[in-house]
Formats: C-alpha cells, sequence, structure tokens
C-alpha cells in the first residue's frame, strides 16, 4: 500500500510512494479530481522503460494521452526543449481543463513544471518522478525551471503540481551514479532534520528501505515548503551544501552532477563546521564517512578562491552578505548570514583534510 503525504503549500497537494504505482497513475489521477486530456512528457532513457505502462494506465482510466519524448540529460533542460514542449501542447491542442504529466527524472520535473506554469498562463500538472533525487526533493516543492547559458535554473517558476506519484519501483533500474545522485539529496534532509534517516542512509542506501527513506524526505520538505513556498526564510536551510556545490557544478562546466557536488559541498560545509567548532569532530567524522558510503566524494578538485568567485554571482547573494547553511549536529542546522568575505575563509577551513 502507497503512502501518502498531504502537502499544504500554495494548493494542497498529495504525494505518494509506494510501489506498482506506474499502474495506477490513471485511477490515481481519476480520484485526485483531474479530468481532460493528458499530455505525458518523458526523457529517452525513461521512455522506453516506462512509458507505455503509464499510458495504458491512463487509456484504462477512461483518458486521452498524447506523449513526447526529449533527449535525456540536464543539457536539454533549455529553452529549446522548453519550446518545444509548449508547441507540442499547442498542437496537441491541450485546453486550461487538460493536463500534464512528467515522468521522469529532475530534469523532466523541472521543464514539464515549467512549461505547465506557461502554457496559456498555466496548466495542471502531475509529477511522476523516477531517480531518487526527483523522488526526494525535486517533485515536491513546486521550484520549476530551465537553465541558460549564462547557469543553472535561471528562468522558471513556482508552480506546485497537482500530485505526486513516485512508484519506488523505477529506483531499481537506475545507474549506481544516478542512485548516489539522490542519496546527497537525502543525505542533506537527514543532516537537516532527521537521525533516524540519517541511520538508514549512513551505511549507502539500501532498496530494501527506499520506500522508507523517500517518505520520510517527502514528508521533510513537504514540512519545510509548507512554512516557506517561496524560499524566503526556513526554505533556505534545503540549500545545504549547495553554495560550494554551485561553484563546483559550474567550474566542471556541470560535467559534476548536481548531487555528486552537492555531496562535495556538504563535505566542505561539514568539515568547515567542525573546525569552527559549531559540531564536534566525531560528528564530522560520522557524516563524512556517510556521504563516502553513499558513493559520493567528499574531495573536492577546486580551490576555495575559485569556489567563493562562483558564489559571489549566485543569485542566492543579496548585497554584500549571503546566507549559508552550517551544520550543528546530525538533525540540526542553522543558517547564517555572513559577509561575502568570510565565505572564502570558511571554503578553505572545510578544503582542508584535518
Ligand atoms: P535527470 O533527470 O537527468 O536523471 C538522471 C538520468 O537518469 C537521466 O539520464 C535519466 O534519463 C535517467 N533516468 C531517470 N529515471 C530513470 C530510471 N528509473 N531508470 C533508469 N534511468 C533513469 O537528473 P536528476 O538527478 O533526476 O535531476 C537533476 C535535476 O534536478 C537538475 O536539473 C537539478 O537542477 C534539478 N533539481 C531540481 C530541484 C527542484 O526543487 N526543482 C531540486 C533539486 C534538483
Amino acid at each position: 500500500m502507497e503512502r501518502k503525504i498531504h502537502i499544504s503549500a500554495g494548493r494542497e497537494y498529495d504525494a505518494y510512494v509506494g510501489n506498482g504505482l506506474l499502474d495506477k497513475c490513471g485511477e490515481m489521477c481519476k480520484r485526485a479530481g483531474l479530468k481532460g486530456k493528458v499530455a505525458i512528457v518523458t526523457d529517452s532513457i525513461v521512455s522506453p522503460l516506462y512509458l507505455g505502462r503509464v499510458v495504458k494506465s491512463f487509456r484504462d482510466a477512461g483518458y486521452e494521452t498524447v506523449s513526447m519524448e526529449f533527449p535525456a540529460g540536464e543539457s536539454y533542460k533549455n529553452i529549446n526543449t522548453f519550446s518545444e514542449i509548449l508547441e507540442f501542447f499547442a498542437r496537441s491542442e491541450l485546453t486550461r481543463s487538460d493536463f500534464a504529466v512528467a515522468l521522469g527524472g529532475g530534469v523532466v520535473g523541472d521543464i514539464v513544471g515549467f512549461a505547465s506554469g506557461c502554457y496559456m498562463r498555466g496548466i495542471d500538472y502531475v509529477q511522476m518522478p523516477t531517480t531518487l533525487l526527483s523522488a526526494v526533493d525535486s517533485s515536491v516543492g513546486g521550484k520549476t525551471a530551465i537553465d541558460l547559458t549564462m547557469g543553472k535554473n535561471l528562468a522558471g517558476l513556482f508552480i506546485q503540481p497537482k500530485i505526486v506519484l513516485c512508484d519506488t519501483d523505477t529506483m531499481r533500474t537506475l545507474d549506481e551514479s544516478v542512485l548516489a545522485d539522490g542519496a546527497a539529496e537525502a543525505l542533506k534532509t537527514a543532516i537537516l532534520g532527521d537521525y533516524e534517516l540519517f541511520e538508514q542512509l549512513e551505511n549507502g542506501v539500501d532498496l530494501e528501505n527506499i520506500n522508507d527513506v523517500i517518505t520520510r524526505c517527502v514528508n521533510y520538505k513537504g514540512k519545510v515548503v509548507e512554512a516557506d513556498e517561496f524560499e524566503t526564510g526556513v526554505r533556505r536551510k534545503l540549500n545545504l551544501g549547495h553554495t560550494p556545490a554551485h561553484g563546483i557544478e559550474k567550474r566542471s562546466s556541470y560535467l559534476i552532477s548536481h548531487g555528486r557536488a552537492v555531496g562535495m559541498g556538504m563535505a566542505i560545509m561539514t568539515r568547515a563546521a567542525a573546525k569552527l567548532g559549531k559540531m564536534t569532530q566525531e560528528t564530522a567524522d560520522r557524516i563524512l564517512r556517510a556521504i563516502e558510503n553513499c558513493g559520493l566524494s567528499v574531495g573536492c578538485p577546486y580551490t576555495a578562491e575559485e569556489l567563493a568567485e562562483v558564489a559571489m554571482s549566485d543569485k542566492k547573494r543579496s548585497g554584500d552578505s549571503i546566507t549559508i547553511v552550517m551544520p550543528c549536529d546530525i538533525g540540526y542546522c542553522n543558517l547564517e548570514k555572513i559577509s561575502v568575505n568570510e565565505l572564502e575563509k570558511i571554503f578553505a577551513l572545510g578544503l582542508e583534510n584535518k
């Protein structure tokens, strides 16, 4: 039986986590009150794996369906694909009483959410996450975006989905490296506020308890988003490790994936916290081991100066200060406003090996 997490942010919606949801998605959308034609958008890797079952489920539930795919990968989360999706919606004669389905990882979820928010000034959409990262993080909370040539996620909208359907069986076909990307965000949630989740992850991801891991993460994210939908306060905590991570991603020309960079970024912030006396060395060592056990790296190929330079142009910076997330214990982190000059020093502390 799937687990249901109710989220009340902008609009009320439910996120379901469980096995076999690909075959029940049509019925579940019907129960959620979704009507009209269904436009399913996916990528070229997910399409041969799961699109057929999703189309069948919607048709069995009485929906008319249309579908399209675009090539898999972050480099396609761009304005061209965005435009192709909008043209596909228009060609399919979608109206405001129809809806879209994002079937795939964070790339599909982000771009389809954004296109749904723009098409005819907004149609409903459903998130069907098929990667661990999208299951534990990007499918919930309504942040949608595409990348521009100047940087990642520079154009987008806050628009909540109508329902989130996470079939955890899809985690079984993920490559190890894609699974590790998601583990970074799950571990982030654990360090932010869930000690038991940390215990479940500290020896690595175990697909046997993946339903519980995803449910805990969605629960946590749902609560944070309810408290601060537009990221002006507590939601910024979800950026633990992300300030250095953005620098790492950008410096690598995005060859280092988001999840991998978040792992490195959390390692930097953890070492810095221990050096600054905000966290015990014992706890820091435990977090660093957990990051490695999840298949991620705790080393970083860039200098503090290189990372700080990117952070200076970060969209999260305001004036001469920047808010960083300081981990203090497993399950407890603080938001700290620091001057941009201090940032490089913190990164330098975090990059030293003991
Ligand atoms: P992704 O969507 O590129 O998926 C990674 C790879 O896995 C792709 O090649 C994809 O085709 C493949 N794949 C997907 N599901 C599969 C399955 N079940 N089996 C086998 N292969 C599968 O990447 P991602 O890591 O899911 O998401 C990263 C994106 O999420 C980034 O663009 C990032 O900016 C965004 N993101 C958004 C938020 C948010 O709040 N909106 C939060 C975090 C990250």
